[in-house]
């Protein structure tokens, strides 16, 4: 198979359209067989439930060729259970999570040619989604639904090393308290927009959002979990039933405890603490862990000791042990890695 010729350092992380992707409808109260197919557009009618009432949940995971070439996909059985979870959330027909699994494989396969090789720092971003597509006016659920998965090229995260992120406190909730904010749903997206634009025009990379609560205690950033180290060399995240259960941050906590030796906890973490740890990063699919350097919270500067120039010790030893599982150099729990081809 010749792969694309594509200069993979330098494309970013933008869409690219690929060769196929995968298309199941669901009427009558059944999903239909599913299948791939080139057409990269949709026709909806005017009034599908995903334009009117936003009924629509998705997931995010990559594609990799490790060092002996093989093709791999990290923990997909967790987006399938977790798209399940957020379907259930939005009262849509949950897509089962074998045929998750196959559509993911039948996607990856059919664009082989778009996996980036080993060593090119970028890979293949798996986009699963499923929307209301049969018409909805008066307010209730849809009764036919659409999923789909698409796959595009991506590049490494950190273009010349992981330069540090400053980040405000936001005055914007980006989920209410008993909300959507633990399903990963484009809802939660939409309303974190503004506060995600008013952030970059004030200079930041990205908010830290308190919990909607009460404003007392931290959160999450739009798209990624936190997890700050102690002075102690603890491993501390942020626990709230309105944040989104990252996969990566999960995984990173059982490196932490298994690889690394160190000692775990998730609790509640609030804002007046956070200037008493000494490393602090944002976990997601797309960069696996970005460390932060500074927080922002109305005038009040934070600097973790990691400084603003590089990744703190424990950090990269987080990302070079969780990327090389990943990419096959170290060894994987048991599960972990899922062989396409
Ligand atoms: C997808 C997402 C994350 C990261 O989850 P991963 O499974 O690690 O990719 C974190 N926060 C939000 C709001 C998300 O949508």
């Amino acid at each position: 198979m010749e792969k694309k010729d594509l200069n993979w350092s330098e494309i970013g992380f933008a869409y690219h359209v690929t060769n196929m992707r995968y298309v199941s409808n669901y009427k009558n109260g059944a999903w239909d067989e599913g299948g791939l197919t080139a057409d990269a557009n949709i026709v909806l009618n005017e009034c599908a439930g995903i334009l009117q009432y936003c009924q629509e949940v998705f997931e995010g995971l990559k594609a990799y060729t490790t060092v002996n070439g093989d093709i791999v996909t990290f923990r997909p059985d967790l987006n399938a259970e977790r798209m399940m979870d957020s379907a259930k959330r939005m009262e849509m027909p949950p897509f089962p999570k074998e045929r998750f699994l196959d559509a993911v494989e039948q996607v990856v396969k059919a664009n082989a040619d778009w996996v980036p090789p080993y060593g090119s720092g970028a890979s293949l971003y798996i986009r699963p989604y499923m929307f209301a597509s049969s018409p909805v006016i008066g307010v209730k659920p849809a009764e036919e639904y659409q999923f789909r998965t698409f796959c595009t090229p991506v590049g490494p995260y950190f273009k010349g090393g992981a330069k540090p992120l400053t980040l405000c406190v936001s005055d914007f909730d980006r989920a209410a308290p008993h909300g959507t904010g633990h399903i990963k749903a484009g809802l939660n997206y939409a309303m974190s927009l503004h506060a995600h634009v008013e952030a970059h025009k004030r200079g930041f990379d990205e908010n830290m959002f308190l919990d909607p609560g009460t404003r007392t205690y931290v959160e999450e950033t739009g798209g990624a979990n936190f997890l700050f180290v102690t002075k102690d060399n603890e491993i501390v995240t942020p626990k709230s039933d309105s944040i989104l259960p990252s996969i990566t941050r999960r995984s990173m906590l059982h490196v932490a405890e298994h690889y690394l030796g160190m000692k775990v906890t998730q609790r509640q973490v609030r804002l007046d603490e956070i200037g008493d740890f000494a490393e602090c990063g944002l976990c997601g699919t797309a960069a696996v862990i970005s460390p932060v350097g500074r927080v922002v919270d109305h005038g009040r500067e934070i600097c973790f000791p990691s400084g603003m120039d590089h990744m703190g010790p424990v950090i990269q030893k987080l990302y070079d042990t969780l990327t090389g599982i990943q990419l096959g150099t170290v060894d994987a729990p048991e599960g972990w890695i899922h062989k396409i081809c």
